[in-house]
């Protein structure tokens, strides 16, 4: 009954079941239709997340349910503390993951090579952003230690007060690319996503101000910038988990990975074994007792999530 023809989306954001979608005509709220809520029933990350596209219907009631959901790019995904499920999605269809994080106090390296980790899992492109530049005067030679942790990931260095280094950061949403933020809270990410917008974005931003209709303030999770490109910046990134998967820890150590190959072991545990490829980088200098000892952290972890998913299987 409802009307025949489904309108594009985009999920900005979700709140007990109810969903903020921008669409061509500004902001809608929507609900699940019967389908969607099916599908949720049997998988939880069937849930529509922010970030995902979706097609809505309008009913002559003036409801508008999400009636279906286009397959996810990539996914950036939360490992359930409980372990009953497979972990909620926080963001669909990101294509640059900013790991945000501040030059002053100094940066914290095994923090960054976490967020890494998530990164790759996600299947979006990690980029570190070392941002307020303007409080340190040694940046690049911060930016070359973090680099050494950040194998494969570009690492940018900018200020959102000076508004040096921006650039290379809009250039991240060039092709209308859309960006999610990771760090902790104080790294800078909104300062960051206000330099970018060229204005000052409040918590509630209203983004339907044509005069006409209602206004509909939503909280910025999804933020469309004026230049072009998207900003994901939703609580939910923040002090985010490890995933259960190894995947993203071997891509965010190829280093590590590639000489854990080469032991002599398969099951190699990288601690006294003989011919252990890991611990003779380890003694000649060429792997980093730091590095070492962050990879070890992270796999426990990965390996303690992953158990945890074996048990309730
Ligand atoms: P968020 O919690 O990650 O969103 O961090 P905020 O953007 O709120 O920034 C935290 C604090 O750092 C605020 O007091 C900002 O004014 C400050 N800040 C953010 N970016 C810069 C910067 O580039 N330079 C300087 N000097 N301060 C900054
Ligand atoms: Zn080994």
């Amino acid at each position: 009954p409802g009307s025949a023809e489904l309108v594009r989306g985009r999920v900005v954001r979700v709140d007990k079941g109810l969903s903020t979608v921008l669409t061509e005509d500004g902001p809608v709220r929507a609900t699940w239709s019967g389908g969607v809520l099916a599908a949720i029933a049997v998988e939880p990350q069937a849930t529509p997340c922010t970030g995902d596209w979706v097609a809505l219907r309008h009913w002559p009631d003036d409801r508008i349910t999400v009636e279906a959901l286009a397959p996810r790019r990539t996914a950036i995904v939360r490992a359930e503390a409980s372990g009953t499920s497979r972990g909620q999605v926080l963001a669909a269809n990101v294509d640059v993951i900013a790991i945000v994080v501040g030059l002053e106090p100094e940066p914290n390296i095994g923090r960054i090579e976490r967020f890494l980790a998530l990164a790759w899992e996600s299947g979006a492109r990690p980029v570190v952003v070392l941002t307020k530049a303007d409080l340190v005067i040694d940046a690049d030679s911060v930016a070359e230690d973090v680099a050494t942790a950040a194998p494969g990931a570009d690492v940018l260095v900018c200020s959102a007060t000076t508004g040096e280094g921006l650039e290379a950061v809009r250039a991240l949403l060039d092709d209308n690319a859309t960006m999610a933020l990771l760090g902790v809270s104080g790294a800078g990410k909104s300062s960051l996503v206000n330099a970018l917008a060229g204005v000052e974005l409040l918590d509630v931003q209203a983004i339907r101000e044509d005069g006409k209709g209602r206004h509909t303030s939503v909280r910025r999770e999804l933020i469309l910038l004026p230049g072009g490109g998207v900003v994901i910046d939703t609580p939910g990134l923040r002090g985010i988990g490890l995933q259960e998967s190894g995947e993203g820890l071997a891509a965010a150590f190829p280093d590590v990975t590639a000489l854990a190959e080469q032991c002599r072991f398969t099951d190699c545990a990288h601690v006294t074994e003989p011919g252990c490829a890991v611990q003779a980088a380890l003694e000649d200098g060429s792997l980093p007792v730091r590095r070492y000892e962050s990879w070890k952290k992270l796999q426990r972890e990965a390996a303690f999530m992953a158990r945890r998913t074996d048990l309730r299987l």
